[in-house]
C-alpha cells in the first residue's frame, strides 16, 4: 500500500493570494470555491510513518488538518522525513515552522541544500536534530519504512531569489526535481514543477500507477492576459496544463492528478470549462484534503 495525502494543491500564494484580486481568488474569498494551501503532500507505506514532500508556508494549518499526521504521545510525531523538490519559498518556508526540536530528516540535492544553508535563519531548523541528507540524482533513499524515494532532474529554474541578470528556463540538474517514490510495488511521481516535456521524461512518466503533476498555469500566458503579471509559465519555470494534457495523452498512467495550481488557472474552479476538459481528458484536479490509496 501507498497513501498519499495531498496537504496542499495550490502553487506559490495560495487561493486565495493575500494580495490577488482575481476571479478566482474573490470567488474563494466569498467561499463559491474551496480555497487552497500552498503545495505539498504527505506519503506513507504503513499509515504510521510519513514523509513530507516540499514544506509550505501552511504547513502548520495543514498538519492540523491532517489527523494522520497528529502526535501519537507528547512528543511524537507521524513525521519521518521531509523532502524538497526545489529552494523555492512556497516550498521551504514550512521549515521554520518545523524548528521545534523535534527529530525528521531532510532530503534534498546538493544545490537545495546550499540554497537553504545560504539563508542563516533555516539554522533555527537545528540540524543536530534535523540532519541534512545530500541526495544525488537518480541516488535511491528512504523516506520512511517501506518507501523509497529517486530525485529526477526536470527541466526548471533556479529559484526567484537567485535569479540573476539571464535566467536559464530549461535547466536539467539539481535545482528542480521530481520524485519518484515507490512502496510495495507501487509507483507514483510527484513532479509540482516543470517547464517543458521532453521525451526521456515522457519514459519517465510512463508506466506509473499515479502522476501527481505541474498544474500551475492552464495557459502560458495566462498571467499576463488577466493583468497579474509579466511572466509566461515557462519563465517561472512551469509548463501549462494545456501542453501536458497534449504531451502525456498516449502515455499508459493508472491516475493523472494536477497539483501546484496557481489561482489565476481556471480549473481551480471545479464548475469550470478547464476542469471539465482536464477531466474529459482523464486528469484529476488535486484539492486540499485528497487522499490516494495505491
Ligand atoms: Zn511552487
Ligand atoms: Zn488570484
Amino acid at each position: 500500500m501507498m497513501r498519499i495525502i495531498l496537504l496542499g494543491a495550490a502553487a506559490g500564494g495560495g487561493l486565495p493570494q493575500w494580495n490577488c484580486g482575481c476571479v478566482n481568488c474573490n470567488a474563494a474569498r466569498a467561499g463559491r470555491i474551496p480555497p487552497m494551501s500552498q503545495s505539498s503532500v504527505a506519503v506513507s507505506a504503513d499509515g504510521e510513518n510519513w514523509a513530507v514532500l516540499n514544506a509550505s508556508p501552511d504547513i502548520r494549518y495543514q498538519l492540523a488538518a491532517t489527523p494522520a499526521l497528529h502526535p501519537v504521545g507528547p512528543r511524537q510525531m507521524p513525521l519521518r522525513s521531509v523532502l524538497l523538490t526545489n529552494g523555492d519559498i512556497d516550498h521551504v518556508a514550512g521549515l521554520l515552522t518545523l524548528r521545534e526540536s523535534r527529530p525528521f530528516a531532510l532530503y534534498a540535492t546538493a544545490a537545495i541544500h546550499e540554497a537553504l544553508a545560504d539563508n542563516p535563519m533555516l539554522a533555527a531548523v537545528r540540524s543536530d536534530l534535523v540532519p541534512r541528507h545530500v541526495v544525488a540524482l537518480d541516488q535511491t533513499i528512504q523516506l520512511a519504512p517501506g518507501l523509497s524515494a529517486t530525485l529526477f532532474a526536470v527541466p526548471g529554474k533556479v529559484p526567484l531569489y537567485q535569479e540573476g541578470e539571464v535566467v536559464e528556463t530549461g535547466l536539467v540538474g539539481e535545482t528542480t526535481v521530481g520524485v519518484e517514490l515507490r512502496a510495495k510495488g507501487r509507483r507514483a511521481l510527484y513532479i509540482p514543477g516543470c517547464a517543458d516535456m521532453p521525451d526521456w521524461l515522457k519514459s519517465r512518466i510512463d508506466g506509473a500507477d499515479l502522476l501527481m503533476f505541474d498544474g500551475t498555469l492552464w495557459e502560458d500566458d495566462e498571467m499576463i492576459r488577466m493583468g497579474l503579471g509579466q511572466k509566461t509559465g515557462r519563465r517561472m519555470g512551469h509548463m501549462p496544463v494545456v501542453q501536458t494534457i497534449r504531451d502525456l495523452s498516449g502515455l499508459d498512467i493508472g491516475r493523472r492528478v494536477f497539483v501546484h495550481m496557481n489561482n489565476s488557472n481556471p480549473q481551480t474552479d471545479p464548475a469550470s470549462p478547464q476542469a471539465a476538459e482536464a477531466e474529459t481528458q482523464g486528469w484529476q484536479i488535486g484539492h486540499d484534503g485528497m487522499e490516494i490509496t495505491l
